[in-house]
């Protein structure tokens, strides 16, 4: 099936008299009549549900959806994005490592590896804008075990360098994590260019409601775990888990099996079916999305750019934006939904212009059906320096502008009117 096909099919196909739609089973426990039927669930998890902190059939069908969306061989649902990226670190690093990323990343990872894990004894080694490939390498060492990306960097706009990055990763047998969230697998798949594992906040685009907070991690399928020195514990018995080898257990998904059965299981963060069922929901309408943000995008960046009172508008949709040789690259059908431009005037002019908006909304959240807007330097970055805002590539008059599904006329005439003023 294609991507549209996947977005309404994939996961779910009700058997003859059962319902149309995936139900949510809310329930924590399942039922079996023998212990040998519930000790083999024990031994092999893909069987069968046990206990809703480890999986769920409602949050597996979405589960399955996403996987074959991006092309994975598994995925697992998280209670939130931030949960998705913290456990797909944990699944390859422990104290005493290190990972390398990036610091244009979204605030909450930012914060999440540089402060957070380091308080786990996990380093985050940060890859400086304009490093050489050799520079990049330099930070790569034997403790050395993820290397942590975002499709697009939210709100910098900047493009991930698939084709760079996953070179350096292959060359030195690193594991390469990218985050999807912003471009969703109906724009781009990771998977197709060199990327091991994807996680989603499946809380913006996929919901696309702003209804249920969640997160995805999904496997590729295509890591050789096996004769690398960096993940000894993946060909080695687990003795918190009955002596499963992940590599063996798990054939091409031993990172999804690892991911579910030692931290989803001991730390449990775990969505609810009912939050499954929803982005599920949003999920099926996913291809028709975002192709509309991603035209209401384009058209709102080109009448921002031609606006006296903007000084600058990234987008990488632009043919004259610096990171359209890259989206063209990796972009399929469309660029999404998410625009930044600069107020004239600074600081106080950017909080104005968000002051005097009518229909548009200012929320901490992106990528929903209606259009919102954030100033990112007095909200989700406030906790950085000026020194960490500059490297996160944001300036004092940064408007973050997520474009929304409302006609594209509508959208502009609130930006316009609270420009003018
Ligand atoms: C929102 C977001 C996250 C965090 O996800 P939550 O669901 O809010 O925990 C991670 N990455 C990106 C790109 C995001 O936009």
């Amino acid at each position: 099936m294609k991507k549209e096909s996947i977005c309404l099919h994939g996961g779910y196909k009700p058997k003859t008299g059962e319902a149309n739609v995936i139900p949510i089973y809310q329930s924590t426990t399942y039922a079996y009549d023998t212990p040998e039927e519930m000790a083999h669930l024990f031994d092999v998890p893909k069987d069968g549900h046990i206990y809703t902190r480890i999986s769920n059939p409602t949050t597996a069908a979405f589960e399955e959806k996403l996987a074959l969306l991006e092309g994975g061989v598994a995925s697992m649902m998280t209670s939130s994005g931030q949960a998705a990226t913290l456990v797909t670190v944990l699944t390859v690093a422990s104290a005493g490592d290190n990972i390398i990323a990036f610091p244009t990343l979204y605030g909450g990872t930012f914060n999440l590896l540089k402060v957070t894990l380091a308080k786990m004894g996990i380093e985050c080694r940060f890859i400086k804008p304009g490093m050489t490939d050799k520079e990049i390498e330099g930070l790569i060492d034997d403790r050395t075990k993820l290397m942590f990306g975002e499709t697009v960097a939210n709100p910098a706009m900047v493009v991930f360098d698939f084709d760079r990055y996953s070179a350096i990763c292959k060359k030195h047998g690193l594991l390469l994590a990218v985050d999807n969230t912003l471009a969703t697998p109906v724009l781009v798949t990771p998977f197709k260019y060199g990327v091991n594992v994807v996680v989603h906040s499946t809380t913006k685009y996929l919901d696309g409601h702003a209804v249920a907070v969640g997160g995805m991690i999904v496997d590729g399928g295509n890591f050789e775990f096996r004769n690398n020195p960096r993940y000894t514990d993946f060909v080695t018995p687990d003795e918190s888990y009955h002596g499963t080898v992940y590599v063996d257990e798990g054939g091409p998904a031993a990172f999804a099996l690892k991911a579910r059965m030692q931290y989803m299981r001991d730390i449990g963060v775990s969505p609810s079916p009912f939050n499954a069922f929803l982005a599920n929901l949003g999920t099926e309408t996913l291809h028709l999305r975002m192709k509309q943000h991603s035209a209401n995008a384009l058209e709102i960046a080109k009448k921002l750019k031609a606006n006296p009172h903007v000084s600058w508008v990234r987008y990488c949709g632009l043919e004259d934006d610096p990171n359209y040789p890259l989206a063209k690259k990796y972009f399929e059908g469309g660029f999404g939904g998410m625009v930044c431009f600069g107020v004239k005037g600074g600081r106080a002019k950017a909080a104005d212009f968000i002051r005097n908006l009518k229909m548009i909304r200012q929320l901490t959240h992106i990528a929903d059906s209606r259009t919102c807007v954030l100033h990112p330097a007095s909200t989700t970055h406030r906790q950085l320096s000026d020194k960490e805002l500059i490297d996160c590539g944001i300036s004092e008059d940064f408007i973050r502008l997520s474009v929304g599904l409302e006609n594209a006329e509508d959208i502009y005439a609130d930006i316009e009117q609270s420009l003018a003023k």
